[in-house]
């Protein structure tokens, strides 16, 4: 006879759920208040929300903006709050000529474009780490893209309408840089292209996240929805997305990826 406990009477690890900003987790925190008392932690300056949403039991937390917020945020999901994996949900900017504003990226593989200790090391490589391209972990990334096919499928009509995009929007899987910078021009997004031709997009934390992740061991993956496209509209463009649309994508997206879980 086993004394193992059966699956069902192990308490199940938590999900890490994180954003940079407050717009970009939609209305999470509201369906975790609605769905069970929430117990709030501060820890580091920032508020971690420990309760069960849509059946998956989750820690939510905002990061904040740029890679060192980001690293630190999901450094103490790791160590304080026992995550088994970290889901990222936010905005980004296009940067791949087929990526559209209101198309979803997820990422496969992720960069920072700001890294450059050259010539001791190879540009874009992280020291002492021998890493310039992280992976997220396949099989959860493989579930956000398919909980973001079925948003499309199921929203993507009246999103058009709603916000009266150029076309239904797509789903992109590849890389996605990081950096410490808002990309706001048309020369610094052909810079980017450039030096990462198969880049989709470009933002300011998913790298450093799948760094600590892959440091640590810890599965993660992570989506963008398309604010801007990192030209001279990008400031104009990212403020109007993410006070009007960045939450109803992150909503419907974590919504049907958490309900599969759960
Ligand atoms: N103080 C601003 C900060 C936003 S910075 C505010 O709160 O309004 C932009 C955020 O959106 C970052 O978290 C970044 O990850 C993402 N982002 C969207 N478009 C971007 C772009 N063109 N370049 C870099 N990051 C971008």
């Amino acid at each position: 006879m086993s004394a193992l406990p059966s699956e069902a009477t192990i308490p199940r690890r938590p999900l890490g759920v994180m954003a940079a900003l407050q717009q970009e987790l939609g209305d999470l925190l509201i369906a975790m208040r609605a769905e069970g008392a929430v117990e709030t932690i501060t820890h580091g300056k920032r508020d971690y929300h420990i309760g069960t949403v849509h059946g998956a039991p989750c820690v939510v937390t905002l990061a904040r903006v740029g890679k060192v917020a980001a690293a630190a945020t999901v450094s103490a999901l790791i160590h304080a709050f026992d995550v088994e994996a970290v889901v990222f949900t936010g905005v980004a900017g296009g940067v791949g000529p087929a990526v559209r504003i209101g198309d979803v990226v997820v990422a496969e593989t992720l960069m920072q474009h700001d890294m450059d200790a050259s010539p001791l090391f190879p540009r874009f490589e992280v020291p002492l780490l021998g890493v310039s391209r992280f992976a997220a972990d396949a099989p959860l990334t493989v579930a956000l893209a398919a909980a973001c096919e079925r948003f499309i499928d199921e929203e993507g009509d009246a999103l058009s309408q709603r916000f009266v995009t150029e076309a239904r929007p797509v789903v992109h899987r590849g890389l996605i840089l990081s950096g410490d910078q808002f990309v706001a021009s048309a020369t610094a997004v052909d810079l980017l292209r450039a030096a990462f031709p198969d880049a989709l997009a470009v933002e300011m934390e998913g790298a450093a996240i799948a760094q600590v992740c892959y440091e640590y061991n810890v599965p993660c993956a992570i989506v963008r929805t398309v604010s801007d496209t990192a030209d001279a509209h990008a400031p104009a463009s990212f403020v109007t997305f993410l006070t009007e649309i960045a939450g109803t994508y992150s909503s419907g997206i974590l919504k049907r990826f958490l309900s599969a879980r759960g």
